[in-house]
């Protein structure tokens, strides 16, 4: 049997790997486009993102949003803004709303309305779909290219039903989250094995477990603002403000899944990872110590679970009266000061008892991956395999929640595909 041979082969057809075939295509309808995928069925993840709804892009995207060497992310962003993806959607019949957040989703509210969306186009456009087809390896033709040979297929990629051989191929098999949709890691060995490196993976975007000793299961379902700021090996890393959801097995909720990254990565490295909580966001110790002694001179027979719930939810203040030693009930008055100090501290420094992630199941990206140096940001061409791009996830480069890991699929994925392509000659007149 002879081996099919395309144009472009793009690996993984997810967020990144659709985006990559559509612009290919589009750049040059003649180019034979496929897209080949492990999965039985495509874009699962797309149809689970944003609750169902699929979070397309944020209304502001700036590289701060992003853990990537920032000259790159920069680069890449700066090749296919949000206005020009919202236009993009636009015109595959994907009209996208604003919520107050700044999240871009689908008018429809619907998941399904982007994945049919994308996957109309490619077929429109002549792109082959294959599901079913997991890679086991890309092979590439060995030695410099004779002259008159550049046209032959570089590549040779063995799949479940056989081979295919393909001019370019471009990678875009995401990272590790959600294994059973499909992105298992497997993409990290298939570029190892073309030279490439990758820098450790972890879960990030997740929630994360704590002791269960401590108090968080009563609190289940209870959702406030948090200052949350993590420390590894005693150093502050990161410091942000957000809304924290308890729940019946630790935290949860946008502020500790951006946050989750830095207590991974940390982990991961057999370092020192501290997760502590302000539950008076933009007040400091000393402040709150004020404010404290100032409300309890004032109202003396107050109990305390009436002052704190003043400033956070009855439920917290409770609980944080109980952990620090104290009955909520007790007049402010009669506080030993032994428990007021330990509950000043508890409110502006409470240390979670962090002992785990949530794990790769229900993980929402990956941190880590092949490092953004090794590809050139204007084309996503790797700098060590010429003809080989790599898109999405699969790339160190992750995003905080909001829109932003989607719309660094759709720029990777649009910069290599119409690169790709280009390198073939499309859109040059040729
Ligand atoms: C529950 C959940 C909700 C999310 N919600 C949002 C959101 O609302 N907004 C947002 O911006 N981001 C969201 N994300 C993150 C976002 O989905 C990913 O960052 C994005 O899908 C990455 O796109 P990708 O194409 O690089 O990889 P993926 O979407 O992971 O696609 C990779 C594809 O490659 C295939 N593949 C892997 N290995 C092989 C192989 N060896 N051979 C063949 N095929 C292979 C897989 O089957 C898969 O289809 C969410 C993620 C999860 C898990």
């Amino acid at each position: 049997m002879t081996t099919p041979v395309v144009d472009i082969c793009v690996i993984g057809a997810g967020a990144a790997g659709l985006a990559a075939g559509i612009f290919a295509a589009e750049l040059e309808s003649a180019l034979r486009v496929e897209l080949l995928d492990g999965a039985t069925s495509i874009g699962a993840k797309i149809l689970v993102s944003g609750g169902g709804r699929c979070n397309v892009t944020h209304d502001v995207v700036t590289p701060d949003d992003f853990f990537g060497t920032r000259h790159l992310v920069r680069n890449v962003l700066a090749a296919f803004p949000v206005k020009d993806t919202v236009a993009w959607f636009a015109s595959l019949g994907v009209a996208l709303k604003r919520e107050e957040t700044g999240k871009l989703f689908p008018v429809t509210d619907k998941a399904r309305t982007v994945l049919d969306a994308l996957m109309a186009r490619s077929r429109e456009l002549g792109v082959v779909l294959r599901p079913g087809h997991r890679v086991a390896s890309i092979e590439h033709r060995n030695g410099s290219e004779p002259a008159g040979t550049e046209d032959l297929p570089r590549f040779v990629i063995r799949h479940q039903h056989g081979e295919t051989a393909a001019r370019r191929v471009i990678l875009a098999t995401g990272g590790q989250s959600l294994p059973r949709s499909g992105s298992d890691g497997s993409g990290y060995g298939l570029a190892r094995r073309l030279g490439h490196h990758v820098t450790p993976t972890v879960p990030a975007l997740v929630a994360l477990m704590l002791d269960e000793r401590g108090f968080h299961a009563d609190l289940s379902g209870l959702s406030q603002d948090v200052e949350i700021q993590t420390l590894v090996a005693g150093r502050a890393v990161d410091r942000r403000t957000g809304s924290l959801l308890w729940t019946h097995f630790g935290i949860s909720g946008p502020v500790v899944m951006d946050a989750s990254r830095f207590w991974c990565l940390a982990k991961a490295r057999g370092e020192t990872a501290e997760v502590y909580g302000n539950f008076l966001p933009g007040r400091n110790a000393e402040q709150v110590r004020d404010w404290f002694l100032a409300q309890a001179s004032h109202n003396p027979r107050r109990s305390l679970l009436k002052l704190l719930a003043d400033s956070l939810p009855e439920r917290c203040a409770e609980a944080l009266c109980r952990h620090a030693g104290g009955d909520p009930q007790q007049v402010c008055a009669q506080l030993p000061r032994t428990i007021r100090d330990r509950l000043l501290t508890a409110l502006t420094r409470f240390r979670f008892p962090v002992v785990r992630d949530r794990g790769w199941n229900v993980a929402e990206v990956t941190a880590g991956g092949i490092p953004l140096e090794e590809v050139n940001f204007r084309t996503m061409e790797s700098k060590l395999m010429p003809g080989f791009y790599l898109v999405g996830e699969v790339l160190d480069c992750d995003g905080r929640i909001g829109g932003f890991n989607f719309q660094w699929a759709w720029a990777t994925g649009r910069v290599a595909g119409r690169a790709a392509a280009a390198s073939l000659g499309a859109g040059s007149g040729r």
